[in-house]
């Protein structure tokens, strides 16, 4: 998604998760425990992936995405799909998503990343922008600092 950004990637982690229970030090039980609100998520909302089960390996793994954020008001917490995440990124100016991968058939869970959406990221590159530089003649920060005054006002 065009808007992604701040990503915080979670992959180191679950690594050291899998390595532990394959040594035994932390046991299927433990890791394999997705709660029921996880599993109705992934089974409405959920995109499936090409990534088997590190746990079972009789499934493929499915991305939940959950989204935070004070703009979403009574939605946030809630899990949504692509498209809907799409759609948020272009009317909300910044909401967290953080992505849960699942296993529909033994429960394995994980975060996978975390990152941020919206049309924040989008406003320096925006057509207004461009013109200004253009036509200032100091630009850069300069022009930053005066518009965030303006801003202010
Ligand atoms: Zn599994």
């Amino acid at each position: 998604m065009r808007s992604q950004r701040r990503i915080v990637d979670y992959s180191l982690q679950r690594r050291a998760v899998l390595r532990d229970v394959l040594s035994g030090r932390v046991g299927t039980y433990e890791v394999c425990d997705a709660s029921p609100y996880l599993k109705n998520a992934a089974r409405f909302h959920g995109e499936s992936t090409e990534e088997p089960c590190p746990i079972c390996h009789r499934e493929n793994l499915t991305h939940v995405h959950y989204i935070y954020g004070d703009e979403l008001k009574q939605s946030a917490g809630q899990a949504r799909n692509r498209a809907e995440l799409s759609l948020l990124a272009m009317t909300l100016r910044e909401f967290q998503v953080y992505v849960v991968e699942v296993c529909r058939v033994c429960n394995w869970n994980h975060l996978v990343e975390q990152y941020l959406l919206g049309r924040q990221g989008l406003d320096p590159t925006d057509a207004d922008d461009a013109g200004a530089a253009l036509a200032g003649s100091g630009g850069g920060p300069a022009l930053m600092s005066k518009r965030r005054r303006e801003a202010h006002r």
